[in-house]
């Protein structure tokens, strides 16, 4: 998959806007997908976590389901360890698919910068 840097906003730690950001994966959106874009370094942010977790070998199971929480750590900004997560997408990463894990309220937080970015959600 080729990836392009385009002009937007990072989805991810810093919050910035109007700043080339990468395409990282779909994550799952009410009944859809929506593209996760992240800037140069929360991407390098992520690639070290992903990393940890490669090693630790604790490679979650290929399907979670969506809105079943299991326990884990937030990958998003309260960075809280061994709380409830849900699964929110898959993103690449140093070659890997990797599963995007976040808490409610940083999930919260997310899908409230995705509904300002997308164009076409229904009310
Ligand atoms: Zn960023
Ligand atoms: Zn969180």
């Amino acid at each position: 998959m080729r990836r392009r840097w385009t002009i937007g906003n990072c989805w991810l730690w810093c919050e910035r806007t109007a700043l080339p950001v990468l395409w990282l994966g779909p994550v799952l959106w009410e009944g859809g997908n929506a593209p996760l874009h992240a800037c140069e370094g929360c991407i390098r942010h992520l690639e070290r976590k992903v990393r940890g977790v490669l090693i630790c070998g604790a490679t979650p199971s290929p399907a979670p389901e969506r809105r079943q929480p299991v326990p884990g750590d937030c990958w998003l900004w309260c960075q809280r360890i061994a709380l409830p997560t849900l699964l929110l997408g898959t993103v690449e990463s140093a070659g890997h698919q990797v599963p995007l894990y976040g808490c409610e309220s940083c999930i919260r937080r997310l899908e409230d910068k995705v509904r300002a970015a997308l164009p076409y959600v229904p009310a």
